[in-house]
C-alpha cells in the first residue's frame, strides 16, 4: 500500500531531495521547469523541501539589508518595469541625496540589526561625478558606522570596478532582470550581454556579486527556468528576487500581478537551483504575497530588505524584524558568512 503512495523515482521532488538536499547540486534548467509546473496541491511539499535545502546549506540566519537611493529618477535607459526611467511618464522625479543624509540612512539601517547597506543610483553607469560622490559617501559611512557597504550603479568599466574594490565596496548589485531570451522585450537601450560583462568584471575583481531580477514581466515558465539556470551559471553570492509591481506610466504598468502560488513556486525552484546562494526578498513582495511572505521565508528565502524600496513603500522595518523573531530565524551578525 505504501509503495502506491510513494512518488515515482522520476518525480522531480524525489530527485531534488537526493540531488540538491543530499548532494548540494543545484537543479538544471529542465528540472527547475518541472518544479515550476508542479500543481498547487504539491506546493507545500515543494516549499518544505526548499526550506530544508536552505537550512542544510545556508543555515537559519537571515541577512538583513537596507538600501538608499543616492540618485533617483531621470535614467536614460528604458527598462519597461522601471519608474526611474526618464523616458516614461511615471511620476518619479530626478533627485540627489547629500552625504550627511546618506550617512544618516546607514546609521538608521545598522540600528535595525542590518549588516548590509546598499547605495543605489538610477543611471546607465556612473560618471566621474557619481564615482566621486560614492567615494566620499563610502568613506563617510565607514567613518560613522560598522556596516558593509554595497553599491548598485549600473554598468561599469574595468577602471570603475577597480575603483569600487579600492573603496572597500564588498558587494556589487547588478541585476540581469530576466532570462536572456526575454530581455529584449524588457529593455531596448542596452543588452543582457552588457550587463553580464559588468558582472564578470565584478566577480573577477573579488567583490561579491549580487544579481537577480524581476519575475512576472510576461516571461514564460520556460524563460523563468532559463533565468534560474543562467543565474546558477554566474554563481552569484546573492540573488535578489523581485516581483513586478506594475508602476503607472511605465510600459509594464498594466501587467497583472503574479499570483501568490506562482511566486512561491518560483522562490522554491530558485532555491533548488541555487542551494548556497543568499536568496533575498526584494521589491513587489507585499503586493504579490501579502501575509504569505511567511511561506516564502519557509520556502527558501534567507535574506530581506528592511524599510522602503527605491520608489515604492515596503513595510516598516519592525514588521519584518518581528516576522523573523516569530519564525525564530536569527539575524546574521556582521562578519558572519552565510
Ligand atoms: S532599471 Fe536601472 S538602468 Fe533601467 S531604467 Fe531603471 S534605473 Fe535606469
Amino acid at each position: 500500500m505504501t509503495a502506491l503512495l510513494d512518488p515515482p523515482a522520476t518525480d522531480i521532488l524525489r530527485i531534488a531531495r537526493e540531488q540538491v538536499l543530499e548532494r548540494g547540486t543545484g537543479l538544471s534548467e529542465q528540472q527547475v521547469l518541472a518544479c515550476l509546473q508542479l500543481p498547487d496541491d504539491r506546493l507545500t511539499e515543494l516549499l518544505q523541501l526548499a526550506h530544508e535545502v536552505r537550512m542544510r546549506h545556508c543555515g537559519p540566519e537571515v541577512e538583513v539589508e537596507g538600501i538608499v537611493s543616492l540618485k533617483t529618477g531621470g535614467c536614460p535607459e528604458d527598462c519597461h518595469f522601471c519608474s526611474q526611467s526618464g523616458l516614461f511618464s511615471s511620476p518619479v522625479r530626478a533627485a540627489w541625496l547629500d552625504i550627511p543624509s546618506l550617512v544618516k540612512a546607514a546609521v538608521e539601517t545598522r540600528a535595525t540589526g542590518a549588516t548590509e547597506f546598499c547605495i543605489v543610483a538610477a543611471v546607465r553607469g556612473p560618471d566621474a561625478t557619481l564615482m566621486a560622490q560614492v567615494r566620499a559617501g563610502v568613506a563617510a559611512i565607514r567613518e560613522a558606522v560598522d556596516i558593509q557597504v554595497a553599491c548598485s550603479l549600473g554598468m561599469l568599466t574595468q577602471d570603475q570596478v577597480d575603483d569600487l574594490a579600492d573603496m572597500g565596496v564588498h558587494r556589487y548589485n547588478h541585476n540581469l532582470e530576466t532570462a536572456r531570451s526575454h530581455f529584449p522585450n524588457v529593455v531596448t537601450t542596452h543588452s543582457w550581454e552588457e550587463r553580464w560583462s559588468t558582472l564578470e568584471m565584478v566577480r573577477d575583481a573579488g567583490m561579491e556579486v549580487c544579481c537577480g531580477g524581476i519575475l512576472g514581466m510576461g516571461e514564460t515558465l520556460e524563460q523563468r527556468a532559463e533565468f534560474a539556470a543562467q543565474l546558477a551559471g554566474l554563481g552569484p553570492d546573492e540573488v535578489p528576487l523581485n516581483f513586478l509591481n506594475p508602476r503607472p506610466g511605465t510600459p509594464f504598468g498594466d501587467l497583472p500581478v503574479l499570483a501568490a502560488p506562482e511566486a512561491l513556486r518560483a522562490i522554491a525552484a530558485f532555491r533548488l537551483a541555487l542551494p548556497r546562494t543568499i536568496l533575498r526578498f526584494a521589491g513587489g513582495r507585499e503586493i504579490t504575497l501579502g501575509d504569505l511572505a511567511v511561506d516564502g521565508m519557509l520556502g527558501g528565502i534567507n535574506a530581506v530588505i528592511v524599510g522602503n524600496y527605491l520608489t515604492t513603500l515596503g513595510r516598516p522595518a519592525t514588521a519584518d524584524l518581528e516576522m523573523l523573531a516569530d519564525l525564530q530565524m536569527p539575524i546574521k551578525a556582521l562578519g558572519q558568512t552565510l
